[in-house]
């Protein structure tokens, strides 16, 4: 047996003699005695703990071979996968004027119709077939509760749909919170609200500065009226969006939600991600010029575990990491604008050259428009541990630093820079 390719090795100071693996493959981690890990080199491992080590990844019978089968993970994944996901922007209006607004300059009076939400029903029916189990419908915007009759409209059909055929249907909000009122929850929970995703920047003064009504009245207080309303209904995680000269201040948002009694039992996730520069050329409602260009810019490494910890200290979840799976390369998941033109990912929404069909006609061979399995051409990415993690990366952080998704968006030295913290993070807080 051979170490696995896809393995991590850190020392372990909580635990002398002991060795903490992570399994960049399988998303495991292993505490292990600094003899055994010796003890695979030597071929004198027990026969249990072969068993045990294979199961968690760590050892692999053939290197090479472990290495080839990775070029064909993606489409295994996609193989398994028993989730038709769509994710349904219904409307490009809103309520707020954020000030990085992505959907900037497209916002407006702009909403899905009836006849486009019956194509769209037809096209989803169309594609639950084979081994799919289960409907996942993301309700996006604008700001999807201004669509509140077709959000209902659209899941009373797709529910009734998915029992006929004995799979399951849910959906999920990402809103801004403004509107998600207790009676609203009650209405969508039985037609299969799921979990509500609600973006929270910073405490108040923060908040209010970049995510202010249309009015330029402050929205933090309404929301966590709401989000107390509402959470005992439905699932809610809270985003969040920092740049390098706020993020320490999310420490009060985290303080003020445990003062508001909204405790981690109360609260699906947390996650906090740094704002994402807009394309040149993207004007935004509101004259806005930071954000991140890549994930590689030196201060991220800090802010990320910085946040990290302050979230899981305070007992909340946040996500773990976990291969990466992104809507482009996954083959069940698309997104449908308001007007029935059909993208891989919801940041290319309205960009030349992205549109993957519509409602109307189904969807094309997007496999040149969105360079799929561009990393396979990489020599990097084929000996790289990080690979299960990364494959190439983000295609919008590559479109918004070059305008093209030619190149990959490497993700090695934030990784070296972050995964171990992360991992002794999990392991402490488990
Ligand atoms: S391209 Fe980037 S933003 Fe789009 S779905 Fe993939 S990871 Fe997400
Ligand atoms: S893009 Fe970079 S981090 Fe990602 S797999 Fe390739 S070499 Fe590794």
């Amino acid at each position: 047996m051979q170490l696995s390719h896809y393995l991590k090795i850190y020392p372990y100071e909580v635990k002398p003699g002991y060795l903490l693996l992570f399994s960049t493959k399988r998303s495991s981690v292993i505490v292990i005695k600094e003899e055994t890990f010796q003890a695979i080199d030597q071929g004198t491992l027990s026969p249990s703990d072969e068993a045990l080590l294979t199961k968690h990844g760590v050892i692999v019978s053939d290197q090479e071979k472990e290495k080839r089968d990775m070029l064909g993970r993606l489409d295994k994944m996609n193989a398994r996968n028993p989730v038709l996901n769509s994710m349904v922007v219904l409307n490009l209006d809103c309520n707020f004027a954020c000030l990085y607004c992505y959907e900037g300059d497209m916002k407006g009076n702009l909403y899905m119709s009836d006849e486009t939400a019956a194509l769209l029903i037809d096209l989803i029916k169309k594609n639950f077939i084979g081994e799919k189990k289960k409907l996942l419908i993301d309700f996006y915007g604008g700001e999807p509760l201004l669509s509140l009759g077709l959000i209902k409209s659209i899941s009373r059909e797709l529910k009734a749909f998915t029992q006929e055929k004995g799979g399951s249907f849910n959906f999920t909000l990402v809103t801004n919170g403004s509107l998600f009122k207790r009676q609203v929850a009650e209405e969508l929970v039985p037609l299969g609200l799921e979990r509500v995703k609600i973006t929270l920047d910073g405490p108040a003064e923060v908040h209010n500065q970049y995510r202010p009504f249309k009015s330029g009245a402050g929205s933090f207080d309404t929301l966590i009226r709401n989000i107390k309303e509402t959470c005992d209904l439905v699932k809610i995680s809270i985003g969040g969006n920092f740049e390098s000269h706020n993020y320490e201040q999310f420490v009060f948002l985290l303080d003020h939600l445990i003062k508001e009694k909204l405790t981690p039992d109360k609260i699906g996730a947390i996650k906090f991600d740094p704002v994402s520069k807009r394309p040149e050329g993207d004007i935004s409602p509101v004259d806005y010029n930071g954000g991140c260009m890549s994930i590689n810019e030196p201060w991220l490494n800090h802010a990320s575990i910085f946040l990290r910890e302050e979230i899981l200290t305070r007992g909340y979840k946040t996500p773990k990491i976990s291969p990466f799976f992104c809507m482009v390369d996954n083959k069940s998941s698309f997104v449908v604008n308001f007007d029935g033109d059909i993208y891989k990912c919801p940041a290319f929404i309205g960009k030349e050259g992205f549109a993957v069909g519509d409602v109307r006609n189904g969807i094309d061979d997007y496999t040149r428009s969105y360079k799929l399995g561009l990393w396979k051409n990489h020599e990097e990415c084929a000996e790289c541990v990080y690979l299960p993690l990364c494959f190439g990366g983000c295609r919008y952080m590559t479109f918004i630093q070059n305008g093209t998704i030619d190149t990959l968006d490497c993700r090695k030295d934030y990784l070296d820079a972050t995964l171990e913290t992360f991992i002794k993070q999990e392991v402490r807080y488990k």
